[in-house]
């Protein structure tokens, strides 16, 4: 398949960058993941924006509005007109002499592509999943292309036969290994603040705004672990994963939780179903 690699269309097996390209060699580089239901964008103003504040963040210059004629491409050239797909858009900081100064001079390595996901039926699943101390840096907001604590953490929960791994800083969830979290609590939402703890997830904003819509209450307020006991309801979001419940938590080898309800879930990807069907541009 075909790749957009600063400027060029590519085989993917013929697209080469530097051995001193800086995502390579210190992951000093932003990512993002578009979906495309059916072939068409959706939530894609909120995914480039996404993407402009994580560079801006790392005084990165880009400007990643530029390769939304790119995107509509990249999947054109996959043959992904009329199916469920996502595009992948990587910048890195460029290539350089490997030093962790910066040279003035240095061009972005701009990588992008389009691959087919399935996206129908994620309302049939659920997840059983474990809980870790979540071992990320301080800066969980920039979609960095480090993603070595996120990685070891996924790897943790494959390998004990779990779904996903929920990180817990201090006591508290944060979100899962490469997914938002939600509580449901005597019927109210709860989810962790944005900030710099969790990933700003383009699919809990929208999850948010669909509890606004259904009047149903949303608190960004973390959830202590201790908490468990009182929660109905736990679902995971996120771009690929869509909303899917939780069936039980391990932590620690013991089970802390098992779901008790899920009309909230259901109600919240009904509605999900439907934008993703109609929202889009
Ligand atoms: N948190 C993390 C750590 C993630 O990797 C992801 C992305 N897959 C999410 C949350 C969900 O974000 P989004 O809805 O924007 O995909």
């Amino acid at each position: 398949s075909e790749v957009y690699l600063n400027g060029k269309w590519l085989k993917h097996d013929e697209a080469f960058v530097s051995v001193f390209d800086r995502a390579f060699m210190f992951g000093d580089g932003i990512y993002e993941v578009t979906p495309f239901y059916s072939g068409k964008p959706f939530l894609l103003k909120e995914h480039l924006k996404r993407l402009k504040y994580c560079l801006d963040e790392i005084q990165i210059k880009f400007d990643p509005f530029a390769l939304q004629e790119t995107m509509l491409e990249a999947i054109s050239r996959a043959g992904l007109n009329e199916a469920d797909a996502a595009v992948y858009i990587q910048v890195s900081r460029g290539a350089a002499t490997r030093s962790h100064f910066v040279p003035e001079k240095i061009e972005t390595t701009v990588l992008l592509y389009a691959f087919p996901v399935t996206l129908k039926g994620f309302e049939k699943k659920s997840w059983e999943v474990m809980a870790t101390e979540d071992k990320r840096w301080h800066r969980c907001d920039i979609k960095s292309t480090a993603l070595l604590a996120n990685v070891m953490a996924n790897e943790e929960a494959i390998a004990a036969g779990f779904a996903e791994n929920l990180l817990v800083r201090k006591g508290y969830f944060t979100e899962g290994s490469h997914s938002s979290l939600f509580f449901v609590k005597y019927g109210v939402v709860h989810t962790h603040p944005e900030g710099q703890k969790i990933l700003s997830g383009i699919t809990r904003a929208e999850v948010i705004n669909i509890c606004t819509d259904l009047n149903i209450k949303v608190v960004e307020k973390a959830v202590h672990i201790d908490e468990l006991v009182e929660v109905e309801e736990i679902f995971v979001t996120g771009t690929t994963t869509q909303i899917i419940p939780i069936s039980s938590i391990t932590h620690k080898n013991k089970k802390v939780y098992t779901a008790r309800k899920d009309s909230v879930t259901k109600k919240l990807q009904e509605i999900f179903i439907k934008r993703t069907r109609e929202k889009l541009t």
